[in-house]
């Protein structure tokens, strides 16, 4: 059986990121990926043009059950670490708003400047190799796999989350949390489009690509960008995002003019012959404001529109109430919320109190970020914590 310092399975964003910092200590390490292409994930990330990261970002930005797990790491990591090893490899990148880096060019070129800080820490790679099972004997991890089996006194789990199972995602990380007895905050579909109940879909469905400048609400949650329609549903980073917050039971509440004073606005067009509908296309996308007239039995004249119901109206506008019927699904989800319980890992090293050795990192623990780039900083920065360790 080969030894090794460290082994490392899954070549994702935090896996890869923890092999080269390890590696770059003088580690031996062996990386294990399954599938049969690399980084599938950062690949196809941010439109192919991968959001690597947010240069604001912080333990805000992140939903856990306990929110200040990802501080240590987020402050001894930082995008601006980050970026400069993007400036080192050459790659050129561009702030696309709100923070968000993305590459120039392609974002295998992210791939490809992770691989070559493996290579300069003389990783070892099986790939691709499943994993069939591992074991420990209180000093060292076993691992077996078809090529043999591996084994170090360090495991280093980089397996991620449910999200994309086309492209490799497996709940190995859960399993294996399980099996040396950690608990599992349950996983759910996050970052994800939502889908309308069947009466708002037989209205709203051939909105398909309108899309609205909106705050979408839930609880003390709220974002403020656009909102997509689908022919399934709500999308749109207002929605996705608001989506990691979304309890599946309560609505949503929608405002659908948050740059204007509705009250005002309606007040001023009482006793007007024009119809509310035509005076809300002036904001809204004029077949959504039909459909949502409709919907709120005041597709009529303004002066036909009482004070009380048009005092409703605007409040309608203001807090549209959405029940989604769901979200579509770990398919259409950009991650996933939940995963390890962090009252089982260590902040600092992301190791298992109870299990020496064993490292839990990136999107398979439950720290769950927002839309934007903050989720390739969580990768980078658990896996540089545990890679600085193990
Ligand atoms: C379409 C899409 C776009 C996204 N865009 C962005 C973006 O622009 N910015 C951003 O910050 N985030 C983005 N994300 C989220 C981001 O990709 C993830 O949060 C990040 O990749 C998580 O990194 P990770 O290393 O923890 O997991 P992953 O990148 O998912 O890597 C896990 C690796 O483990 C491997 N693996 C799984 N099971 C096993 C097993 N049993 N044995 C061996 N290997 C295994 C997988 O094949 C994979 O290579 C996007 C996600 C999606 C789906």
């Amino acid at each position: 059986m080969t030894p090794y310092d460290v082994i490392v399975v899954g070549a994702g964003a935090a896996g890869m990121m923890c092999a080269a910092t390890a590696g770059q200590r003088g580690r031996r390490v062996l990386l294990i990926e399954h599938y049969t292409k690399l980084g599938e994930k950062i690949r196809i990330s941010g439109g192919g043009r991968c959001n690597f990261t947010n240069v604001g970002a912080g333990p805000a930005n992140y939903l856990s059950r306990n929110p200040d797990f990802c501080r240590s790491a987020l402050a001894r990591y930082t995008p601006r670490h980050f970026i400069a090893q993007v400036e080192r490899h050459g790659i050129a990148y561009h702030e696309k708003k709100l923070g968000q880096l993305f590459c120039d060019g392609p974002a295998t070129q992210i791939i490809d400047m992770l691989r070559a800080e493996c290579a300069a820490g003389g990783v070892e790679w099986w790939m691709p190799c499943p994993v069939d099972g591992v074991t420990h004997d209180g000093a060292s991890f076993s691992v077996a796999t078809p090529k043999g089996a591996a084994r170090a006194p360090a495991l280093v789990v980089a397996t991620g989350g449910l999200t994309v199972p086309k492209i490799g995602a497996t709940p190995f990380a859960y399993r294996l949390a399980e099996q040396f007895g950690l608990a599992v905050v349950p996983p759910r579909p996050a970052l994800v489009p939502l889908a309308f109940a069947p009466a708002a879909l037989a209205r709203y469905g051939d909105l398909a690509g309108l899309s609205v400048d909106a705050e979408v609400a839930f609880g003390r949650a709220r974002f403020r960008e656009n909102l997509l329609f689908t022919h399934r549903g709500l999308s749109g980073p207002a929605i996705l995002q608001i989506s990691s917050y979304w309890d599946g039971r309560a609505p949503l509440s929608i405002d659908l003019l948050p740059a204007v004073d509705v009250a005002a606005w309606l007040a001023g067009h009482r006793g007007s012959s024009a119809r509310l509908d035509t005076l809300l296309a002036e904001n809204l996308p004029r077949r959504f404001a039909q459909q949502w007239c409709e919907a709120h039995d005041a597709a009529r004249p303004l002066r036909e529109i009482g004070d009380a119901a048009l005092e409703r109206v605007a409040a309608a506008l203001e807090a549209w109430s959405v029940l989604p019927a769901g979200t579509l699904g770990y398919a259409k989800a950009e991650v996933t919320a939940g995963g390890v319980d962090t009252a089982a890992l260590s902040s600092k090293t992301m190791a298992a109190t109870a299990v020496p050795g064993l490292h839990f990192i990136g999107e398979c623990v439950d720290v769950t970020g927002w839309l934007g780039g903050y989720n390739f900083q969580w990768a980078w920065a658990s896996g540089h914590a545990a890679g600085g360790v193990a």
